[in-house]
């Protein structure tokens, strides 16, 4: 399995337009990060976790040439937005398969109709085969995936686990239960926005404390803010195990 990360930035992305923040202005390719989404190659299929505004781009920069799946983790735009752009794996390989909780492909259906309808469909329009996902164990291909249930202030949000890695993404909150779904892994990836605590998202030391209580054999961050800091900054802070990801970063397992 290899997963890359396509963009490990907060919802405006870093930098941030107009901003004179120093981060903002950094040079290091690494504090430069696109909205977050991962690709995640198993055995030949290419399944992606979210389609945010960047993912033109970000197919582009990796050079993807075909898409088996599209997971959403939630709604929200930073992790949707991208959707249209799916057309040309569309034109050549045919309607492509999303899965998302009941509310999530609801939210899709009305942003974007044209993709869903099935009447007097534009030609240019991409097509998606629909699946709705409970929390619990669902297939695709011969590939089991298992989510992970968790809140982003009070919004439901899936993060997925796929062998021994697991990306959770706009996590604030976790009951025990799903805790335990993450035992024995490989890889955790979660969200670390900046020192401060906020709302909806883990900030630093929540998320260290998360990986404490996982103890995945390593951990990367992502869904970061200029408020971080500097990438090589932070990363040089954090435990052995631990590191910030990146854009463009590949792992393998
Ligand atoms: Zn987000």
């Amino acid at each position: 399995m290899k997963v890359t990360f396509l963009g490990t930035g907060t919802s405006q992305g870093i930098p941030v337009i107009g901003s004179e923040h120093p981060v903002c202005l950094s040079e290091n390719p690494k504090d430069k990060r696109l909205r977050v989404s991962v690709l995640v190659e198993w055995d030949g299929c290419n399944i992606l976790i979210d389609c945010g505004p960047d993912f033109r781009a970000q197919m582009l920069a990796n050079n993807v040439k075909h898409l088996d799946a599209i997971l959403f983790t939630h709604e929200h735009n930073d992790h949707t937005a991208g959707l249209d752009d799916i057309r040309p794996f569309f034109f050549r390989q045919g309607d492509i398969p999303v899965f998302a909780h009941q509310r999530v492909l609801e939210s899709l259906r009305k942003r974007f109709d044209y993709i869903f309808t099935s009447e007097n469909k534009y030609p240019g329009a991409p097509g998606v085969i629909e699946n709705q996902i409970e929390n619990k164990e669902f297939s695709f291909r011969e590939h089991k995936i298992l989510p992970v249930d968790f809140k982003h202030n009070r919004l439901q949000v899936f993060g997925f686990r796929m062998k021994d890695f697991a990306y959770l993404t706009d996590l604030k909150s976790i009951e025990e239960e799903e805790v335990e779904k993450l035992e024995g892994l490989e890889v955790l990836v979660v969200n670390a926005l900046r020192i401060e605590p906020h709302h909806s998202h883990f900030n630093l030391e929540e998320a260290l404390e998360f990986i404490e209580e996982v103890k995945p054999k390593r951990a990367y961050l992502t869904h970061i803010s200029h408020l971080l800091g500097f990438h090589d900054e932070v990363e040089a802070r954090l435990p052995e195990n631990v590191f910030l990801a990146y854009d463009n970063l590949k792992i393998t397992l």
